[in-house]
């Protein structure tokens, strides 16, 4: 497989980019080489610069759910596009874009859009602090919620009640006043919260972790985050950017049961362009200029493309069976995988939900960010590049999800299986 093309669009882009690209996971820092620059794509294949088709798990890191180029979405955006592409003044895709999600999504009354998860989520802690009037936020070591100051913090265990920044650059005043709880430990956040007396504001959470790979909640944890705000008169954050019509069209709060106050989502909602959002019953949300004091905008949120490629994308997804289906597909290359692992003799831990799924090298169960990070990521980092010299576009991280779009064949399944053969043991 030639990458003449590829390497040297990289080199040229390390000159003029950081580490030439728009954001970190591009560049295969943790799994080394080179990365693949890409050309086109369509349903569940991305066609790079020298020519080559792999099949991807990546799609966009998620929000490719209905496969890339899908004609619906294509043509939605594009007829939006042709009457306008941003306007700075009210829509009717908005207002039907709004619908949609506050039909399917639990505990959305009143729903505001921006134009990144990050977006989302950095509102959705200004929106806590304004309703209660507490500064502190709680978080999970391991969960990832966009680039905001106050989230960049993921302290190691040991310091993990001292809110150290893990980048460089964050006022060191935000990150104090960002907690660190262990997921799925219902006592560190229970502790934190006692020792922070009548000063958390909110409690931040992947309801089914995407970030550290995929890590489900354990039974009782979503409801005992849940029964542990309300008792400390906290708000509950679900930063179901990854999980939102994911794995269900109203989030992991409709799968799980377990409603928050507030929910930021991203990722899928645009349809490929750049849409976030977040939501609330309609009294939170009155905190929200105009109507209340806590101010956000954006010049160019609720963008009239991206809500008509949203609108398409919620649309397709609503329709009979598509999460049975993507579920069955799942289930499908996530017990293969775990078959050809098992007769390689190569211990792994494949966590799923519906459409997500990562292989830990490991052989202890993870549940948490310390389990997540006793795996061999070297490991990890030679299956990837076999992976991808036959053939299959995998996240190049062993702390990020495998994406499934709806479009995934039975075809691209075994492909995937005999390249995973042909990786462990070839
Ligand atoms: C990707 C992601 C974000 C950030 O979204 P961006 O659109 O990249 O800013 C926030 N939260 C979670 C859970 C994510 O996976």
């Amino acid at each position: 497989m030639s990458r003449v093309r590829s390497e040297q669009l990289f080199s040229d882009a390390k000159l003029i980019m950081p580490g030439g690209v728009n954001s970190p996971a591009r560049a295969w820092g943790s799994v080394g080489g080179s990365p693949i620059f890409l050309e086109k794509a369509a349903g569940s294949s991305i066609w790079d610069v020298d020519g080559n088709e792999l099949v991807d798990y990546v799609c966009s890191w998620g929000p490719m759910i209905l496969g890339h180029a899908n004609p619906v979405v294509i043509d939605a955006a594009i007829d939006a596009a042709r009457s306008g592409t941003s306007f700075g003044a009210p829509t009717e895709l908005e207002v039907e874009m709004s619908r949609r999600v506050v039909d399917a999504v639990p505990s959305i009354e009143v729903i505001r859009f921006v134009s990144s998860g990050t977006e989302a989520t950095m509102s959705a802690l200004r929106l806590a602090r304004a309703k209660t009037g507490r500064n502190k936020i709680i978080k999970f070591r391991g969960g990832y919620h966009g680039h905001e100051d106050a989230l960049l913090v993921e302290a190691g265990s040991g310091l993990a009640n001292q809110g150290i920044a893990s980048s460089s650059g964050v006022h060191p005043g935000y990150a104090a006043s960002t907690l660190v709880s262990e997921y799925n430990d219902l006592e560190s956040v229970k502790g934190l919260l006692e020792s922070n007396p009548g000063e958390v504001a909110a409690v931040i959470v992947e309801p089914i972790a995407g970030n550290m790979g995929v890590v489900l909640p354990v039974d009782g944890f979503l409801e005992g985050l849940r029964s542990l705000t309300r008792e400390h008169q906290c708000l509950l954050i679900f930063d179901e950017v990854i999980s939102g019509f994911r794995v269900a069209l109203g989030g992991a709060q409709s799968t799980f049961g377990v409603t928050p106050d507030i929910t930021c989502l991203g990722k899928i909602i645009g349809g490929g362009f750049p849409v976030g959002a977040y939501g609330a019953s309609a009294e939170i949300m009155s905190e929200v200029a105009p109507l209340g004091p806590m101010y956000q905008a954006g010049t160019l949120s609720g963008n009239p493309v991206a809500m008509a490629a949203g609108i398409a994308t919620l649309d397709e997804l609503g329709k009979p069976g598509v999460y049975q289906d993507l579920q069955i597909a799942t289930d499908k290359l996530a017990n293969g995988v775990t078959n050809v692992f098992a007769k390689a003799g190569v211990p792994a831990v494949i966590n799923r939900a519906c459409g997500l799924m990562t292989v830990f090298f490991s052989n202890i169960q993870v549940t948490n960010m310390e389990t997540a990070s006793a795996t061999d990521r070297e490991a990890y980092g030679v299956f990837f590049h076999k992976m991808v010299d036959n053939g299959v576009y995998l996240p190049p991280s062993q702390y990020e999800a495998w994406f499934i779009s709806t479009v995934h064949t039975e075809r691209n399944i075994k492909l995937t299986l005999e390249a995973v053969e042909r990786s462990l043991i070839g």
